[in-house]
């Protein structure tokens, strides 16, 4: 297993609509590996393919069923997802704080549904449907939006959206002009 780079916004890649896994094949379990390390190690709760440079629908997770990570009944579940797509939504919503890999240190709260229903290929290529609810339906949903190149900066108010990507392009700048 290896840790793959993260690609940090903004960056045209992110913005990519991702392309179908046509099988789970040996190539795509062993990028599911991989990525599941590269998040565990970010430390992050999701990670989707395009995150690391490759517009393909596959996802990665490790997230509680419960309202917050620190929920006494927190049970964190892991999943491995190609091609997953949300088959029901809650009409009820909730307000939760997001963050994202290629955001890094950014956070903002947002109303998304409070539990959501996903179909995907597991790592195993067998077709499986779960339900989550609290962190994990959060984070699913987070996750399904970068398939089609949508940041949580995306659905944010354009004002507080281009703020975030200046300070993040500035930090980048930075870096780059440091490692120089
Ligand atoms: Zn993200």
């Amino acid at each position: 297993m290896s840790l793959l780079p993260i690609l940090i916004a903004p960056d045209r890649r992110l913005k990519a609509i991702s392309e179908p896994v046509a099988a789970v094949e040996a190539d795509v379990a062993r990028l599911m590996d991989n990525m599941l390390e590269t998040m565990l190690a970010a430390p992050g709760l999701g990670l989707s393919a395009v995150q690391v440079g490759i517009a393909r629908r596959i996802v990665v997770a490790r997230a509680p069923d419960t309202p917050t990570q620190s929920d006494p009944d927190a049970a964190p579940r892991t999943l491995m997802m190609a091609n997953p797509e949300i088959v029901w939504a809650s009409d009820e919503t909730a307000l939760m704080e997001e963050g994202c890999l290629s955001l890094p240190d950014q956070y903002a709260d947002l109303e998304r549904p409070a539990e959501v229903t996903v179909r995907y290929l597991d790592r195993g290529g067998e077709q499986v449907e779960t339900k989550a609810t609290g962190v994990l339906a959060r984070c699913l949903q987070h996750e399904l939006d970068h398939l089609d190149g949508v940041l949580l900066v995306d659905r944010l108010s354009p004002v507080r959206r281009n703020i975030i990507l200046r300070k993040l392009a500035k930090a980048k700048k930075f870096k780059q002009s440091d490692a120089a």
